[in-house]
């Protein structure tokens, strides 16, 4: 299958999963998962139209997009992935949303460098839904607090939620539970959905889902 008919066959999977819970498609965004992908598949893709697209690597990134950016108009980069505080400047240099603010020094670090950048980059907040120990993430239950933290103290533009639910649960459940933090938190988008479960994510109230193999087949590495 061409990347041409892989797109149309998830942006038909992505309509059929709003009508059903009579959701717009236009509320939700699909982001293309560049992560390891090389630019002459990504180019297939900008070619094709689509212009939102993930990564998960700072280093990465910069070289495949710094040049993509200089090249194509209108291009959405969002990091995706573990965000270290001596990569924010890059970061805030190169993305245009941040989807992993995942701790206050990281927070804080983001909102100092926005400042020197005079940018700002509006981020989502990495809620540990499975409470791994080994994985990135604010707990639920200290969600609210950190979101408020960073709102009101740090002035960022805190657009939404994220989550990457335990490989061997039930993703239901933690969308689920990451629709209900973010109504409690007033918080408008969710990103949350990949490309097992991103009809799944989608009824449940996803705005943002994130696809890499349904789009570019899989990963070599
Ligand atoms: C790799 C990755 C994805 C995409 O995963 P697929 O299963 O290939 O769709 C989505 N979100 C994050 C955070 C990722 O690291």
């Amino acid at each position: 299958m061409s990347y041409g008919e892989k797109l149309i066959e998830v942006q038909e999977a992505i309509n059929l999963a709003a009508a059903e819970v009579k959701r717009n498609t236009r509320d939700i965004s699909l982001v293309a998962v560049s992560k390891t992908q090389p630019i002459e598949k990504i180019e297939k893709l900008i070619s094709l139209g689509h212009r939102i697209f993930g990564e998960n690597r700072v280093q990465e990134a910069k070289t495949k997009w710094k040049p993509l950016k200089s090249k194509y108009d209108g291009l959405e980069l969002h990091l995706i992935g573990a965000l270290q505080t001596n990569k924010v400047k890059e970061a805030v240099a190169l993305f245009d949303v941040i989807e992993t603010v995942d701790r206050p020094k990281l927070a804080a670090a983001l909102s100092k460098e926005m400042s020197e950048q005079a940018v700002e980059i509006p981020c989502y907040i990495q809620v540990n839904t499975g409470e791994e120990r080994q994985k990135a993430g604010i707990y639920p239950e200290e969600t609210a607090d950190f979101v408020d933290y960073c709102k009101n103290e740090l002035s960022l533009n805190i657009l939404g939620l994220m989550c990457i639910p335990p490989a061997n649960e039930t993703p239901a459940l933690h969308f689920a539970l990451l629709a209900g933090i973010a109504e409690e938190t007033n918080l408008e988008n969710l990103s949350m959905g990949m490309s097992s479960d991103y009809e799944v994510a989608i009824k449940l109230g996803a705005t943002h889902i994130r696809l890499g193999t349904a789009l570019f087949g899989a990963r070599d590495i």
